[in-house]
């Protein structure tokens, strides 16, 4: 079909990153502006793979707003579902990683403007239009923009879209973890495909290790794929039909960020163009073997959205 439109939907914000590593937020000399969100950072990834992406959400009318949709559109990505809210603020992000390893961060959202996206200011449209709908749970936290997540899952899978969701989690944005919890697993039903991290898994299972059973457990009946992200241990899959893992390239990780997005991006690049590929399983390693390798490849660089690999870059680790 010529239909192979992925549409992201959700939150997109400039992560405030300090200019020295390994020191707390506090403690940061400086900062670097850098363009994040999980669900932009799949659309980004999707085009720069060469695929039809568009994304859906709210931007405060401010510098860093229309700097965000400028980054949508220089890189190819579809801004036509991008709506300016006229009074909050774009949602940043203060995010570092301390020397002890542990990830702090800090959020303006009090509240920012993708949490304000309302129903009646969606683009049906273009979301209508979409062969693949992908979302993540951050735009679940707060109405009104549940509402609009809700009514825009529902008119893309009434029209037929393939619905992608990966709930990255972050903890801090919500009320409680067991709010999260429950939200995250409130849409779990809907989704054709899923995709968490071995965190997310821990998070919504309680177990340290991927427990092949355990996953089976959390399909329904309607899931076609659940995958399971292991950082350099590659990958888990699970269908109705089978499920097995596919293995990590090795690469000199410096920065991890943006590489479930990058695999995610990659993997909906390869579904929107064949869908078959969910019924057979050798088909299907061999695109999570290209996931895989779109997602090492963008550890290898500093940032989310710099890091992203075009399709030529990923077929040389692919082919290597
Ligand atoms: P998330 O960003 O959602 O936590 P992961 O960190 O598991 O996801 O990364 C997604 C994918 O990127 C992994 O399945 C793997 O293929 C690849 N990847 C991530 N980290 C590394 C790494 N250190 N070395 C090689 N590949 C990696």
């Amino acid at each position: 079909s010529s239909n192979s439109l992925i549409v992201s939907f959700g939150e997109m914000l400039i992560d405030f990153v300090p200019t020295e590593s390994g020191v707390s937020l506090a403690e940061a000399p400086g900062f670097l502006k850098a363009p994040g969100g999980a669900p932009a950072n799949v659309a980004i990834a999707v085009s720069r793979l060469g695929g039809k992406s568009a994304f859906v959400g709210k931007l405060g009318d401010d510098e860093f707003g229309h700097m965000l949709k400028n980054i949508l559109n220089q890189n190819g990505v579809s801004s036509e579902g991008v709506i300016f809210d006229q009074g909050a603020r774009t949602a940043l992000a203060f995010v570092t990683l301390k020397a002890d390893g542990e990830r702090e961060f800090m959020f303006y959202r009090n509240p920012s403007a993708d949490m304000l996206l309302t129903e009646s200011e969606l683009n049906l449209e273009l979301i209508r239009k979409a062969k693949i709908f992908h979302y993540g749970s951050i735009s679940l936290i707060t109405e009104p923009c549940r509402s609009a997540h809700l009514k825009a899952m529902e008119v893309a899978k009434d029209a037929g879209a393939i619905l992608s969701y990966d709930p990255n989690l972050r903890l801090p944005l919500w009320p409680s973890a067991k709010d999260a919890k429950e939200q995250i697993m409130s849409i779990w039903e809907r989704a054709d495909v899923i995709k968490v991290s071995d965190n997310e898994f821990e998070f919504l299972t309680g177990l340290e290790t991927v427990d092949d059973e355990v996953a089976i457990s959390l399909m329904h009946p309607g899931l076609k794929l659940l995958l399971i992200t292991l950082g350099d241990h590659g990958c888990k899959y699970y269908t109705k039909h089978f499920h097995g893992t596919v293995d990590a390239f090795k690469v000199k990780a410096v920065d991890t960020t943006g590489a479930g997005d990058a695999f995610v991006g990659a993997l909906l690049n390869k579904i929107v163009q064949d869908d078959s590929i969910l019924e057979n399983e050798a088909s299907l390693k061999t695109v999570l073997k290209f996931a895989n390798a779109c997602g090492a490849i963008t550890t290898t660089k500093k940032g989310a959205i710099p890091a992203l690999p075009n399709e030529e870059e990923v077929l040389q680790l692919f082919q290597a």
